[in-house]
């Protein structure tokens, strides 16, 4: 496994790498960032901004998305998978919004994780980038890049990557870090094709080593 004093100091390359990592999707308000990350699940960043404009001009907030037609919703976001589920799952949220919390984004993890289509990732990046309160959002690219760098067993679990990635970063750094990580996994080590070749922290990466036949 890689010391967290090594991960550390691949942390701070990465970060270097891209100054302006932040989050991708578009919104502008806490609750159409919840929609968006919703939508967002098993599909694009890309994919989901083309679809937004249109849903949240005609539901720009909880109550309207309460009260819209589910086909209405359906048209506005059919370009991203599994729009249906989707559709009923941020209906549903925002039923759920104006019902039980006032319209009002509850900023808690483990409340927000009870919205319909909200997951722990989901509620973590709502809380990070709408409201600045720390967490680390495991998705792919942030357990793909965590693996390679073999900080966790290749088996880990998101939860156990997520705890890992908190033990070893500063809080401060957390939402910071994790936008680098989702960066760094989306343009530079990627599932198919990652460029280690290239790569910065080769001399900190057990996979990429091994896959370039690099002897320590
Ligand atoms: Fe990813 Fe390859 Fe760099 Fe390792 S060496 S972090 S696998 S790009």
């Amino acid at each position: 496994m890689l010391s967290k004093k090594k991960y550390l100091e691949a942390l701070d390359i990465i970060m270097s790498m891209y100054p302006d990592a932040r989050g991708e999707l578009n919104w502008g308000t806490p609750f159409q960032l919840l929609i968006a990350t919703i939508l967002s699940a098993q599909a694009t960043d890309i994919g989901v901004n083309k679809a937004t404009p249109a849903l949240f001009a005609a539901y720009p907030d909880a109550e309207s998305l309460a009260k819209a037609d589910i086909a209405s919703i359906e048209s506005k976001i059919k370009t991203i998978g599994l729009y249906h589920t989707k559709a009923k799952n941020i209906k549903a949220a925002a039923q759920m919004l104006v019902d039980e919390f006032d319209s009002v984004l509850p900023q808690d993890k483990e409340i927000l994780q009870k919205l319909p289509g909200v997951g722990r990732k989901t509620a973590n990046v709502v809380l990070g980038d709408a409201f600045g309160i720390p967490g680390i959002a495991v998705d792919t690219h942030v357990d793909r890049v965590s693996k390679r760098l073999n900080i966790v067993p290749q088996k880990a679990s998101v939860l156990e990557v997520e705890k890992t990635l908190m033990r070893y970063i500063p809080q401060d750094e957390w939402v910071s870090a994790h936008h680098h990580l989702i960066f760094f996994g989306r343009y530079h080590c990627t599932a198919k094709n990652p460029n280690c070749e290239n790569c910065p922290v080769l001399s900190y990466c057990k996979f990429g080593k091994e896959r370039l036949g690099v002897i320590d």
